[in-house]
């Protein structure tokens, strides 16, 4: 069974324990700290006291959580901690974009970047180390799939990034909304990104609303029923393109999972959600491959009956990716075609570019799990 196969079919796996052997309170949402501290023999309250602590007040150290007994902090000294990844790299781009090169306990890295805007600032954090999708013009997938992050893996990069966000002292440095875009396919990686995405929003701890924390898929539709079954978010879909030749090519899951599936599972996630629920479609555009008019057209027809917000994403290169970025020409007119069908449709500014600010790539300078780069020095589909 290949690498991508292993990870669709089955549960993913909490496949290595997160730092020291005690337990992390970091990775355990309110139901799991409830149970802890039954299990030792406290109220269920305590749960939400700790969860403050942690992450609305930064506080790692239980001899500081006053409003817990002596007797409870000594306790918590023995038998758990709280316990965060390490920063290994801290860039701060022209623009503000701001990213972190992280190092796991087993070595391992991964990214997180705070993207400040006008109105909000979004945390991009990653969901496993490497990817097995293989996406074509990504620079994570040509480092192939390693492992999942444990929940304490993922919250960490929020926490972190909060912390040092506020040391800066400076206005707009807030983080308003979270996106599971980073690294790795966060469905694939599933109860461990949704007791991530718990915490994000429990009142105790982050207190992001619903609509300012969204997952990201490439398609995987059964993994989109499950979510659109337990937790009312938003979902983005990777799509990049809108008949399945050229999305074999670039998003392969589309082999296993087809536009005609993907597109179902898109209608009943909505159908699953709050009526003003819509899905964020994910386009990178790149020169020659997908970004033609009869692309944007094909696209209006694929997406008319689902209510959708358009990313239009100019494509961010990286060494030997084999394709280039779409001229300004090409992106305003692709995008003036979905404006003009009435589709709500954005163009994301490049960020970052100074600082490696596209997913994967600065991890990909450390690690090269599966060497694939080989095959990225290719031109790659559609291209001349
Ligand atoms: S685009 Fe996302 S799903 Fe595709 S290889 Fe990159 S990280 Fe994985």
């Amino acid at each position: 069974m290949s690498e991508t196969q292993s990870q669709l079919e089955g549960q993913p796996e909490q496949l290595v324990k997160f730092g020291s052997p005690m337990i992390n309170l970091l990775g355990l949402d309110r139901t799991g700290l409830e149970t802890y501290f039954e299990s030792i023999g406290e109220k269920k309250f305590r749960a939400s006291q700790v969860m403050k602590w942690i992450h609305q007040l930064g506080i790692v150290d239980f001899q500081m959580m006053n409003n817990l007994s002596k007797n409870l902090r000594n306790q918590l000294e023995q038998t758990s901690c709280v316990e965060n990844i390490e920063v290994a790299e801290d860039l701060i781009s022209k623009d503000g974009t701001r990213k972190w090169l992280l190092r796991l306990p087993d070595g391992n890295h991964i990214e997180a970047v705070f993207i400040p805007e006008k109105e909000r600032g979004t945390l991009c954090v990653s969901s496993q180390v490497g990817c097995a999708l293989d996406c074509s013009f990504c620079s994570t997938g040509r480092q192939g799939f390693n492992r999942n992050l444990t929940t304490a893996e993922i919250i960490s990069q929020v926490w972190l990034a909060s912390k040092l966000l506020e040391d800066e002292k400076k206005p707009g440095r807030k983080i308003t909304n979270v996106v599971m875009m980073g690294m790795g396919e966060p469905l694939l990686n599933f109860d461990n990104v949704v007791s991530a995405v718990r915490i994000m929003m429990d009142d105790f701890a982050y207190g992001l609303s619903k609509r300012r924390v969204t997952v990201s898929t490439a398609g995987v539709v059964p993994a989109m029923d499950r979510l659109g079954d337990i937790i009312d978010m938003r979902l983005a879909v990777s799509l990049h393109a809108a008949n399945d030749e050229l999305r074999d090519a670039l998003v392969p899951v589309n082999k296993k999972y087809p536009l005609k599936e993907l597109m179902a599972a898109c209608r009943r996630f909505i159908d699953k959600q709050n009526s003003r629920s819509r899905i964020t479609f994910e386009y990178v555009l790149l020169d020659g491959v997908n970004d033609k008019p009869e692309h944007a057209r094909e696209l209006i027809t694929l997406l008319k009956d689902i209510p959708t917000l358009m990313n239009l994403i100019p494509f961010n290169p990286f060494e030997n990716s084999g394709y280039r970025t779409s001229s300004n020409n090409a992106v305003s007119r692709f995008s003036n075609i979905l404006h003009d069908a009435g589709m709500t449709t954005v163009v994301r500014k490049t960020r970052g570019e100074d600082i490696d600010a596209a997913c994967g790539q600065l991890a990909g300078k450390i690690e090269d799990k599966s060497r694939r780069h080989r095959r990225f020095a290719e031109p790659r589909f559609g291209m001349e």
